[in-house]
């Protein structure tokens, strides 16, 4: 018999494959090493129907500015303290921090904010960056689900 627990450890085993890849030990956004959380892009409205949700991996400071986009953009997850559901655990397969940022960078009219700085000083600066950068994405996700079908 299946447990919830044994679903959860399952959920987790699938997650720390995808963080032990080199493309996943970096935030997607800032470039700090070892992020522990994901942030989950949701087809925007208008997506064309059976779209699906995809996945990166970014850091606790950059969560913060996902999370503040609102959960019709992206939702944010703690890889370690949240509970996960499967078709969440999909996304982030289907997903990956190399695949979002082709997204980004493929179809972004600006280029993606990038630091390698996570000190406070930049801090303030850096989530306006982000936020601004991750609105952009969730737009070019769009473009490019449309562009697959096509
Ligand atoms: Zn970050």
């Amino acid at each position: 018999m299946v447990t919830n627990d044994d679903k959860d450890n399952e959920y987790m085993k699938r997650l720390k494959v995808l963080m032990k890849k080199t493309e996943n030990q970096s935030c997607i956004d800032c470039g700090c090493p070892r992020p522990t959380w994901a942030t989950i892009i949701q087809p925007p409205n208008g997506s064309p129907e059976g779209s699906h949700p995809i996945g990166a991996f970014c850091c606790i400071n950059c969560s913060g500015s996902h999370r503040r986009l609102g959960v019709h953009l992206t939702f944010v997850r703690s890889i370690t303290l949240d509970t996960w559901k499967e078709k969440d655990v999909i996304a982030m397969e289907n997903g990956g921090n190399v695949k979002v940022n082709e997204i980004f960078e493929s179809y972004a009219s600006s280029s993606k904010p990038t630091s390698t700085s996570c000190s406070t000083q930049n801090q303030q600066q850096q989530k306006c960056k982000n936020q601004q950068g991750t609105q952009i994405m969730i737009q070019d996700y769009c473009m490019f689900e449309k562009s697959m079908r096509n």
